[in-house]
């Protein structure tokens, strides 16, 4: 068909506001919603026409256009999804889930007034960090800690607050970027610090620190390399060197942990990580994530002396990025958990990713493989394989795995969107042309929503 014609054969809107498609539509979304697809619908056939990309308009060429909105629309809001990536800190994924204890910690008080900032022992205004305090310094042996939003957070007041107009000396080796706009250097100038960068990529040397010393030294940052490792003829001081050091200077020893590890992980073969305390017996400050390997919510927790602590409250940048009942509340329950340490590995959904045994992945693959086989249209086999910790810890671990290869009679990359586009979306792993579930980070309460997607997404094929 000429494009004149074509052209000439476009729907106006009421045309199609007037389909019996439409009524299904307004089903799901506000009629004013609906007509403003379909004139966005309208203007870009008229485009695609006059652009030559297409050259006859089919009877449900609006229908599934509008249909595909409607289905962006309803994904881009923000839900619940299924991790079979296998990745167990999945940034893109919202990081850590929460165990049941934080759950029930939020519901506990989102919906009610709270003591957040009120006393009841004295009957007065409180510390909204009083009891996080405490218990962060119950479990890691710092004196003192605060929470803030993130740990980037946490890094930039604990600069602002330390090192504004003074010289901070760090490890050419651990200037680093964690990731979109998180550079270690330019934090530092951005917080009013001068960096004083010593040694080399690969080697920094106690003495390169001592000599980096002057009047306007204003402390020693420490950044974990936590996203990625040198290895091989590289080497720089410990925090155990570093403390002696700065000791000597009288010199604050602030360490950027990132990771926040609260248990040591070695008898599961995870032994390459500093934990929080052990870094807190050198250190002055330490500041780590509250969603990576502590595996709470969102947060930025900075531990250490008393002194420190009793600054960073008094700067007013704290005031912007302080939490609120909701992170606390789920914070403080996770970290109780950690009171008993075998128990925190059980209920804490990162940890329990993290040492899950292979042999319990493969036994879960078995089960969820049979599920599939036999309540859905798709041939499931199960695969071994590896995968990553993500979120910028253990970079150099790779976890022995189980996974399930999904096969239809779609294309992968079909198939794999078509499992995004579900009412409960499956995020998966494409590999070698295949698609993949990862057993080590689907839990057994998603085999239910699993099953579901795929009884949704094998009509879809059919169809
Ligand atoms: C992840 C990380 C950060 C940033 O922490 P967020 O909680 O993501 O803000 C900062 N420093 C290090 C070393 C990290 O690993």
């Amino acid at each position: 068909m000429d494009q004149k014609t074509l052209l000439r054969n476009l729907p106006s809107v009421n045309d199609l506001l007037n389909s019996k498609a439409a009524q299904t539509w307004e089903e799901t979304v506000d009629v004013e919603v609906v007509k403003e697809m379909i004139t966005t619908a309208i203007d870009e056939a008229r485009k695609d026409i006059l652009n030559s990309k297409i050259s006859e308009l089919t009877s449900d060429y609006f229908d599934s256009k509008i249909e595909k909105y409607l289905a962006d629309r309803r994904v881009s809001q923000i839900q619940p999804v299924v991790n079979a990536t296998g990745v167990i800190l999945h940034t893109n994924l919202g990081r850590a889930k929460l165990a049941t204890a934080a759950q029930d910690a939020i519901s506990d008080v989102a919906g009610h007034a709270t003591n957040l900032e009120y006393d009841i022992t004295i009957g007065q205004r409180g510390d909204r960090y009083k009891a996080v305090g405490k218990l962060v310094a119950e479990l890691t042996g710092a004196e003192d800690a605060i929470v803030v939003n993130n740990n980037a957070a946490a890094v930039m007041l604990v600069l602002s607050t330390l090192f504004n107009q003074k010289e901070l000396i760090t490890s050419r080796g651990q200037l680093v970027e964690i990731g979109g706009s998180f550079r270690i250097p330019d934090i530092i100038t951005s917080t009013g610090g001068i960096l004083k960068e010593v040694g080399t990529t690969n080697k920094t040397h106690i003495k390169d620190y001592e000599d980096a010393i002057n009047e306007e030294t204003g402390g020693v940052l420490i950044v974990h390399t936590s996203n990625y490792k040198l290895i091989g003829f590289a080497e720089t001081p410990d925090s155990k060197d570093l403390a002696d050091l700065c000791r000597k200077h009288h010199l604050p020893l602030v360490n950027d942990l990132g990771s926040g590890l609260m248990v040591d992980l070695s008898k599961y073969g995870l032994g390459n990580e500093p934990t929080i305390a052990q870094e807190l017996k050198n250190c002055d400050l330490v500041m780590f994530s509250g969603d990576k390997l502590l595996g709470g919510p969102q947060a930025g927790i900075i531990a250490g002396k008393k002194k420190y602590i009793d600054q960073l409250k008094h700067n007013q940048l704290l005031r912007a990025l302080r939490v609120d009942k909701i992170t606390l509340a789920s914070l403080m329950a996770t970290l109780k958990l950690y009171r008993d340490p075998d128990n925190a590995v059980k209920q804490i959904p990162v940890l329990n990713e993290l040492t899950m045994s292979p042999e319990d992945a493969f036994k879960r693959a078995e089960t969820l493989q049979k599920l599939i086989e036999d309540e859905t249209k798709f041939k499931a086999t199960i695969e071994k394989g590896t995968t990553m910790v993500g979120g910028g810890s253990f970079p150099e671990v790779q976890l022995p795995t189980y996974l399930i290869d999904l096969q239809s009679s779609t294309s992968e990359t079909k198939l794999n969107r078509d499992l995004e586009y579900a009412h409960y979306p499956i995020i998966t792993r494409i590999s070698h042309g295949k698609v993949f579930l990862d057993l080590r980070t689907i839990d057994e309460s998603d085999y239910e929503k699993i099953i579901a997607s795929l009884k949704e997404v094998a009509e879809k094929i059919s169809k």
